[in-house]
């Protein structure tokens, strides 16, 4: 009979395409005179995930004609402390807009304002937080404990790991789908992160498995989603909300950054609008997508990355422009 669930529960499908028996969730299943109960570990509590899990499960084993009175009872028991108190992502749909120069700036604001604050930088493919904080150099393996905890590297006040920390400078990381969700799930779950008040999650662009995998492990509060206003980026943003919004997914999209809006050149104060004007904005409006801030081009913003400080910790211009952003995702987050 056991083994007969068992196949039934193979036939559970997750977002990662891989059945609940591979994925480890299933941790017992008792069976009792009149009742089955199948015991789950999960690390996502999110409503709607269980709600989905719990219905397939039952159809699955309905249509394998096991049960006609038996009832099913699904305990289900969430494996991480709630110590994050918010995790958000920050998402593009393409690479080169600014998602992590803004990932890194929120961060450090959040960390002004008095907050407790982890920056996971899960962008493999490419990892550049480590360079805007300062700390390429840093060895992970010295911060791995016997029992298998990371420690993260603080810099700047922000509690930081980096997908990135494993691979040495100028190295490629290839690694395969699995892989990369092992070492996202340990970044999250087996990390000392301590009491966080936000974890900023800076994801790789685009739509991707590992964006299913990571919606899937984890519990996102929102997502927070960056774009120019050049039409090839926002069409990728399209699929990417398109994503989010998926109703077995269906994750709060807290609101859309304009990054890039606008050049200011030394030479006169015109505005010009390089990736062309208010094109996020006319966006947001249509996709019913709130707007959360435009953040100009600007050559502090560049200069202070590549030197690995936070633009916001230096230059009163970026601080008061993402001051604005950052409490724009904070009043949307307790409105959500
Ligand atoms: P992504 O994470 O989307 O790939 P990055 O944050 O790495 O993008 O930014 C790409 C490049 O653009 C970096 O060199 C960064 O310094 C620069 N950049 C991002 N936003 C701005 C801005 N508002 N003004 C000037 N340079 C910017």
């Amino acid at each position: 009979m056991k083994e007969r669930i068992e196949k039934a529960l193979e036939n559970v499908i997750l977002l990662d395409k891989k059945n609940i028996i591979e994925s480890g969730f299933v941790k017992k299943i008792d069976l009792l005179s009149n009742k089955i109960i199948i015991y789950l570990s999960l690390s996502n509590p999110a409503m709607h995930f269980k709600n989905k899990l719990i219905k397939d499960i039952t159809d699955s084993i309905k249509n394998q004609n096991i049960l006609d009175t038996i009832c099913i009872k699904i305990e289900m028991k969430s494996d991480i402390k709630p110590v994050i108190k918010n995790i958000i992502a920050v998402a593009s749909g393409k690479g080169g807009v600014g998602k992590s120069t803004i990932s890194a700036n929120i961060a450090v604001s959040l960390v002004k304002m008095g907050f407790h604050v982890g920056l996971l930088d899960a962008d493999i493919y490419g990892p550049s937080i480590p360079l805007m904080f300062n700390i390429e150099e840093e060895d992970i393996n010295t911060r791995i404990h016997k029992n298998g905890m990371i420690n993260p590297i603080i810099s700047y006040g922000v509690k930081i790991l980096s997908i990135g920390f494993f691979s040495k400078y100028g190295q490629a990381i290839v690694w395969r789908g699995p892989m990369v969700t092992k070492v996202l799930r340990q970044f999250i779950h087996e990390t000392d992160w301590g009491e966080l008040d936000f974890l900023i999650v800076d994801l790789p662009p685009g739509t991707g498995d590992i964006h299913l995998s990571l919606l899937q492990e984890i519990s996102l509060k929102g997502i927070v989603i960056v774009s120019t206003s050049q039409k090839v980026a926002l069409s990728d943003v399209n699929r990417s909300v398109g994503m989010f919004r998926i109703q077995s997914i269906s994750v709060p999209i807290l609101g859309i950054i304009e990054n890039m809006s606008y050049v200011l050149t030394k030479e006169s104060k015109e505005k010009c609008y390089f990736f062309g004007k208010n094109g996020v904005k006319n966006f947001s409006k249509k996709m019913n997508l709130f707007f959360l801030g435009e953040i100009p081009m600007l050559q502090e913003i560049r200069e202070y990355s590549d030197l690995g400080i936070p633009g916001v910790l230096e230059n009163e211009n970026i601080k008061n422009i993402f001051l604005k952003i950052t409490k724009n995702i904070i009043n949307q987050l307790s409105m959500k």
